[in-house]
C-alpha cells in the first residue's frame, strides 16, 4: 500500500522496509479500521513518525469476533486434527527463522530495544511456537475409575474465542507466550498489540496466512487500550481473556469480564523484585547478574530486579563495582554494535523516570552514577545507581521501569526474607550465594513465581512464568499455560453389563 518507509540502520545490518500506512488483520484479510481512525508508531530513537497504524474501533472489535467465533464454532481450526494444526504452528516457526533478520529489525525500530537483543528474542520466538506446535497432539483427558456402573472419560476441550492483550517491552515475545499455546489448543485469537509496538505482530500476520493458518484463526487488530482493549475484555463473545501489562490495567481487565460474561482471566502484571546477594556470594558474578538483572532492555522488564539487596558484610565493595559497571554500560542508538542500552520507548516513560530519579535524590538516598538525560534527542537515560535506599523510599517501592538501580543494606536471612516479601508484588526473585542450605531457605521462602539462583533472566519456553500476589495470575509458558486455554469435560456413560 502506497509509500514504504526504511529504517536507519548502520551499514552491517540489512536494510529493513516497511509500508508506511498498516492495516489491521480480520478474517484472513489486511483491512483498514472501519472508521478509517489512524495513529502513528514513532521511533525511540528520535521520536519521528515510522508509520500509520490503523486504529480499531468498536465496529472493528465486533469485525473481529465475529470472525475468530466462525473460525472457533464452525471450523476448520478446532475440527482439525491436532498433528494439522501442529503443522502449520511449525510451518509459520520455519518461516519468521527465514525472516529473523527483519522482524529482529522491525523490532528495534519501534521499540528502541539493541538490535543484538531482538537477535535473541526473535529466534526465543520461534523455539517456543515449536514448544507448543510439539503439545498440539499430545493435548488429551483422562480415564476415571469412579464408583458405580459408569464409565468415566474427561474431554480436554479449547475454551473458544480468546482474546489477548499484550505491551510494548517485550513485543513478539510476549504476543507468542500468548498466541503460541492458544493456537496449539485449537483456540481461536484475538490478540491486541501495544499502542507503541504494533509493527512486528502485524508483520509476522503476513507470515501466519504463508504458513496456511485458515481466515479468522488469529486476527491482529491495533489500537488504544481504553477504546479497543475495552471492547474486547467486555464483548460478549469473547470466551477467554489473557493480559500481560501494569497492574492496574489488569484491576480493569477483571472488572470488565465481570460486568460482561465473566470470562476467565489469566494475567502478568507489574514487579519489584529482590536479588539478594549474600556475605558468601561471589561478589564479581553478582554484580553482573544484578546489573543485568536491572538495565536489561533499558530497565523496562516486568521482572526487573529493581531492589538489589547486599549483605553488610561486602555492601561498600558491592556498591563501587556496581557503580563501575554502570558508569562502563555503553548506551546509544540501539542498531549500533556493541551498545548495551537504547532509548527508553516514549516521552511519558521518560518522564515518569526522571521523576523517580529526583524522588531518590529528595529522599536522601545516594547517586553513585547517572540521574541525566543524554542528549536532546529521543530518550536516553544515563544508567543510574542509588545506595543507601531505604525500603521506605519510593524507589524502593514503586515499579520505576526504568534503568534505576536501587541498593539497599541487609544483616541476616531472617531480615531480607521479612523486607523482600514486604510488597504486594510476587513476580520473581534472584538470589546469590554459594551456600545450598541458605539457596534453599530463600527459595521455599520467597514468595515469588520465580526464584533463580545464582543467575537471573533465564527463560525458556518450557519454564513456566507468572506472579504471585498482584504480580498475576495463571501462568505463562510451560505445560502451565496449557490449562489456562483449556477446558475439561467430564462424559459418564452408563454400562449396560457392569461386569465387564
Ligand atoms: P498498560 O497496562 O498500560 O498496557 C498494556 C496493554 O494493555 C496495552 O496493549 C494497552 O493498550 C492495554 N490497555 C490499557 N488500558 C486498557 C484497558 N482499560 N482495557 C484493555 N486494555 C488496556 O501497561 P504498559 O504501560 O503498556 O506496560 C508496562 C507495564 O506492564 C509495567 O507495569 C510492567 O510491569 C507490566 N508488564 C508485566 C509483564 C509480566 O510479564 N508480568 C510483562 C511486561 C510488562
Amino acid at each position: 500500500i502506497g509509500a514504504s518507509a526504511s529504517a536507519d540502520v548502520e551499514p552491517s545490518i540489512a536494510p529493513v522496509q516497511i509500508d508506511r500506512t498498516q492495516q489491521l488483520l480480520i478474517d484472513g484479510k489486511f483491512v483498514d479500521a472501519a472508521s478509517g481512525k489512524t495513529f502513528p508508531t514513532l521511533d525511540p530513537r528520535t521520536g519521528d513518525t515510522i508509520a500509520i497504524v490503523a486504529e480499531a474501533g468498536t465496529e472493528d472489535v465486533n469485525r473481529s469476533v465475529r470472525a475468530a467465533r466462525k473460525a472457533f464454532d464452525e471450523g476448520p481450526w478446532p475440527k482439525m486434527t491436532a498433528y494439522e494444526r501442529s503443522r502449520i504452528l511449525l510451518r509459520f516457526a520455519d518461516l519468521l527463522e527465514k525472516h529473523n533478520d527483519e522482524v529482529a529489525a522491525i523490532e528495534t525500530w519501534d521499540s528502541g530495544k539493541t538490535y543484538e537483543q531482538a537477535n535473541v528474542e526473535i529466534p526465543m520466538v520461534v523455539r517456543l511456537f515449536r514448544y507448543y506446535a510439539g503439545w498440539a497432539d499430545k493435548i488429551h483427558g483422562l480415564t476415571v475409575p469412579a464408583d458405580g456402573p459408569y464409565h468415566v472419560q474427561t474431554l480436554h476441550e479449547p475454551i473458544g474465542v480468546a482474546g489477548q492483550i499484550v505491551p510494548w517491552n517485550f513485543p513478539l515475545l510476549i504476543f507468542s507466550w500468548k498466541v503460541a499455546p492458544a493456537l496449539a489448543c485449537g483456540n481461536t485469537v484475538i490478540m491486541k498489540t501495544a499502542e507503541q509496538t504494533p509493527l512486528s505482530a502485524l508483520y509476522v500476520s503476513k507470515l501466519f496466512l504463508e504458513a496456511g493458518l485458515p481466515p479468522g484463526v488469529l486476527n491482529v487488530i491495533t489500537g488504544s487500550g481504553a477504546i479497543t482493549g475495552a471492547a474486547l475484555c467486555s464483548h460478549m463473545d469473547v470466551d477467554k481473556l489473557a493480559f500481560t501489562g501494569s497492574t492496574g490495567t489488569g484491576k480493569r481487565i477483571l472488572e470488565l469480564s465481570a460486568q460482561s460474561n465473566l470470562k476467565p482471566v489469566t494475567l502478568e502484571l507489574g514487579g519489584k523484585s529482590p536479588f539478594i546477594v549474600c556475605e558468601d556470594a561471589d561478589v564479581d558474578a553478582a554484580v553482573e547478574a544484578a546489573h543485568s538483572a536491572l538495565f536489561f532492555n533499558q530497565g523496562q522488564c516486568c521482572c526487573a530486579g529493581s531492589r538489589t539487596f547486599v549483605h553488610e558484610g561486602i555492601y561498600d565493595e558491592f556498591v563501587e563495582k556496581a557503580k563501575a559497571r554502570a558508569l562502563k554500560r555503553v548506551v546509544g542508538d540501539p542498531f549500533k554494535r556493541g551498545v548495551e542500552q537504547g532509548p527508553q520507548i516514549d516521552s511519558m516513560q521518560f518522564e515518569k523516570i526522571m521523576k523517580y530519579i529526583r524522588s531518590g535524590i529528595e529522599n536522601g538516598a545516594t547517586l553513585e552514577s547517572g540521574g541525566q538525560r543524554i542528549g536532546s534527542k529521543g530518550y536516553y537515560i544515563q544508567p543510574t545507581v542509588f545506595s543507601n535506599v531505604e525500603d521506605n523510599m519510593l524507589i524502593a517501592k514503586e515499579e520505576i521501569f526504568g534503568p534505576i538501580q536501587s541498593i539497599l543494606k541487609f544483616n541476616d536471612l531472617e531480615e531480607v526474607i521479612r523486607r523482600a516479601n514486604a510488597t504486594s508484588y510476587g513476580l520473581a526473585a534472584g538470589v546469590f550465594t554459594q551456600n545450598m542450605d541458605t539457596a534453599n531457605t530463600l527459595m521455599r521462602a520467597l514468595r515469588v513465581g520465580t526464584v533463580w539462583i545464582n543467575c537471573y533472566d533465564i527463560f525458556d519456553a518450557a519454564i513456566p512464568f507468572g506472579g504471585y500476589k498482584m504480580s498475576g495470575q495463571g501462568r505463562v509458558r510451560g505445560v502451565y499455560s496449557l490449562h489456562s486455554y483449556l477446558q475439561v469435560k467430564a462424559v459418564v456413560t452408563a454400562l449396560k453389563n457392569p461386569t465387564w
